[in-house]
């Protein structure tokens, strides 16, 4: 019948109009992600020099995700890197027996080595500390350790600068990482304005959350690369070239175990860094309550229970902190 014709006419119009809407915006969408990936981390400058460089990090991996480019040009200017692990790597769980985590250990640190022998420094300046993932340094005397093991390191080196990563409520282990780093420095009377630390991951920026999610459907993925949290300046970027980042990138081929793709994807950017943040440990940022990401995602998933870190609370890891800084008063200096 004519009728029901031509309402069959109109439901497919209908139709290829939705379509058509939906690629537009779709397209619209990648063209975005395009000119947002175009903008270049800003400032940029070098730290770097031909002396000796000490990076602390806590995983094998870490080393390459916040110092790929300044390890790569302290090299390539002739100079020397040392790299100190404080954890092991491997988180354990009920069903790992402990000779399946020694070997997953034994992975871990050669695919740190050979990064390491990648960039042409020796085996014999990585220094492995071995405290266990998310437990080693929940213990104090495991972390004074930790911090003298340090000090007494930059007191052999003289570095000309240290780098380690943020405190920043991402990971309990990077976390405790920087106090010790801090610490360290303290003891060994090194000047803290060559004291640099650098952004991995947090998890309070709502936006973040929001564009990887939009990220599994588009087709140009945003560039996220990682974000210090507040206050964001004096931070900066190693003025790296289109091929330092690429050899970086090229570096986390090496860490078969952690997705080598993923971390080129979420991390293959030029190093950023800023002067290491004197902060209040006992005050967090494990403790994220005011972040927008917290009140959106994050309180439905984890309730009481802290929410960046494994088995912890967030009431256990301020106690952990309090009892640090008391047995190391200087750490509370600003
Ligand atoms: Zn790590």
């Amino acid at each position: 019948m004519p009728g029901t014709r031509n309402q069959d006419h109109n439901v497919w119009q209908d139709i290829v109009w939705v379509l058509a809407g939906v690629a537009a915006v779709y397209t619209l969408a990648n063209a975005a992600a395009f000119l947002f990936n175009l903008r270049p981390l800003r400032p940029r400058k070098d730290i770097t020099s031909g002396d000796t460089l000490l990076i602390v990090v806590a995983h094998q991996d870490d080393e390459a995700i916040i110092a790929g480019g300044a390890m790569a040009r302290t090299l390539d200017k002739g100079g020397n890197v040392h790299v100190v692990y404080t954890a092991d790597g491997v988180t354990r769980g009920p069903s790992l027996t402990e000779d399946a985590a020694r070997a997953r250990i034994a992975r871990r640190e050669s695919e740190s080595l050979a990064c390491l022998a990648d960039l042409g420094i020796p085996g014999e300046n990585a220094h492995f500390l071995r405290y266990e993932n998310q437990e080693g340094l929940t213990e104090p005397p495991n972390v004074m350790r930790a911090v003298d093991y340090v000090a007494e390191l930059i007191k052999e080196l003289e570095p000309y600068a240290i780098l380690t990563s943020a405190f920043e409520g991402g990971h309990c282990d990077h976390d405790m990482t920087h106090f010790i780093v801090s610490r360290a420095a303290e003891t060994a009377r090194f000047p803290f304005e060559r004291v640099f630390e650098a952004p991995e991951y947090n998890r309070y920026y709502l936006r973040e959350y929001l564009l990887r999610k939009l990220n599994d459907i588009l087709f140009v993925k945003v560039n996220l690369p990682p974000r210090f949290l507040p206050p964001v300046s004096p931070s900066f970027a190693l003025d790296m070239s289109r091929g330092e980042i690429a050899r970086k990138r090229r570096l986390f081929g090496h860490f078969a175990t952690q997705k080598p793709q993923r971390l080129a994807a979420r991390f293959g950017f030029p190093d950023q860094f800023r002067p290491l943040s004197r902060p209040d440990y006992a005050k967090g940022p494990y403790d994220p309550r005011e972040s927008l990401r917290y009140r959106f995602v994050d309180r439905w998933k984890h309730k009481d229970k802290a929410p960046f870190y494994g088995g912890l609370t967030n009431e256990d890891y301020r106690k952990l902190y309090e009892r640090l800084q008391e047995e190391t008063p200087a750490a509370n200096a600003r």
